[in-house]
């Protein structure tokens, strides 16, 4: 059989790589990090740097296709590996999503709203920033961030030395601080006959900038839940993109605004292993592998909750309540801050 190569080896990776078994699929997990979850359910794990060419060639050879489960992939990781296998999502997908000023420019040249943003390179670019989109707003690394990392925010003028000093003179976006009612995702995938499937939007509740909850049905009116659809429709399609993507959005009442897109498999998007008939990490393989999209039909009401740091020792209880969908990653030492595992508390759809 055909075996998928997934870079990287977090509980994204470990999931790809059970949803890949199931379909009979053998998987290679590349890998950085010593001892990584998804290396427990994986056929192969190459542990190496992304600098090293010699691994990068090795890993590409056994595999037939190669995925991710994260948007950092260095760029000259991807230029071994694209000239060995196909890498999906395609390159353009990456490029869009590493760096928000590139993804915000993309969707607003897509007629998609965002916050108001500006690139800030310097102090001086801060202040002129300040002045165009204003306080309150969040200064953000352009690269690398997640979980909240890599952002600080300004409530007054005055605040910008200190929010640029703790960034780490980086190129950075300063963002308009959005008064959103809520926040809301999508997952949706594309296939690479050009089907697009998306799930049903969750409304996502976050903690100390890590998410918190996911929970199905988001309030969401007619109109909302639509444009939700069509617009991440419209960004699958235009990036020609195969597999999976989670797009984060704001409901504000002058509409949604998107606040980020991630070209993976999405943390939000782990309510669909009990809430439909094929999950997102089963559509992303389908995806990257060919094949047609499963139906993402949502057969639940369901309410996703994060197992971070010392929660996942609660598992014993949890356990305790049957319509309580447990999944665990692995992971030996629960540090604050470390997602360990998740659960999904299922109900009749309303
Ligand atoms: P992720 O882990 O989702 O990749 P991240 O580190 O990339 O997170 P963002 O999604 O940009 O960070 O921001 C994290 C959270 O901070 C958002 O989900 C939202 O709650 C809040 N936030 C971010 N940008 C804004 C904004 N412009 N206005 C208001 N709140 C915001
Ligand atoms: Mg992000
Ligand atoms: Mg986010």
């Amino acid at each position: 059989g055909a075996t998928i190569g997934i870079l990287g080896g977090g509980q994204l990776g470990r999931m790809l790589s059970v949803a890949a078994s199931r379909l009979g699929f053998k998987t290679h997990i590349f890998e950085p990090g010593a001892n990584p979850p998804a290396g427990h359910v994986a056929d192969q794990v190459t542990t190496a740097s992304y600098e090293d060419e010699a691994a990068l060639r090795g890993f590409a050879d056994t595999v037939d296709v190669i995925t991710f489960e994260f948007e950092n992939i260095p760029a000259s990781a991807l230029d071994i590996l694209e000239t060995i296998r196909p890498v999906l999502p395609a390159r353009n997908a990456l490029a869009t999503s590493q760096d928000r000023i590139v993804e915000k420019q993309f969707l607003t040249d897509l007629g998609l709203d965002v916050a108001p943003f500006a690139n800030v390179e310097t102090p001086d670019d801060l202040n002129a920033a300040i002045e165009t989109v204003g306080v309150p707003s969040i200064l953000k690394t352009r690269r690398f961030g997640y979980d909240g990392k890599g952002q600080s925010r300004l409530k007054s003028a005055d605040q910008a030395a200190r929010a640029w000093a703790e960034l780490g003179n980086t190129p950075c976006v300063l963002e308009g601080f959005v008064d959103f009612s809520h926040e809301v995702s999508v997952i949706g995938a594309r296939s690479q006959s050009g089907e697009v499937v998306c799930y049903d939007p969750g409304e996502n509740v976050h903690r100390d900038g890590i998410l918190h909850t996911t929970t199905l049905p988001a309030k969401l009116n007619v109109s909302q839940r639509m444009d939700a659809v069509i617009l991440t429709g419209k960004i699958l399609n235009a990036l020609e993109y195969v597999g999976v993507m989670g797009v984060e959005l704001f409901v504000t009442p002058q509409g949604l605004l998107v606040n980020e897109i991630a070209p993976r498999v999405h943390n939000s998007g782990h309510w669909t292993q009990n809430g439909c008939a094929i999950d997102q990490f089963e559509q992303h393989i389908r995806a990257v592998a060919g094949w047609p999209l499963g139906d993402g039909q949502r057969h639940s009401n369901v309410v996703m909750t994060n197992l971070i740091g010392d929660e996942v020792l609660n598992v014993s209880e949890l356990s305790k309540d049957a319509s309580v969908g447990l999944h665990l990653y692995g992971k030996s030492e629960p540090k604050a801050g470390r997602k360990m595992g998740h659960v999904n508390k299922i109900s009749p759809k309303s």
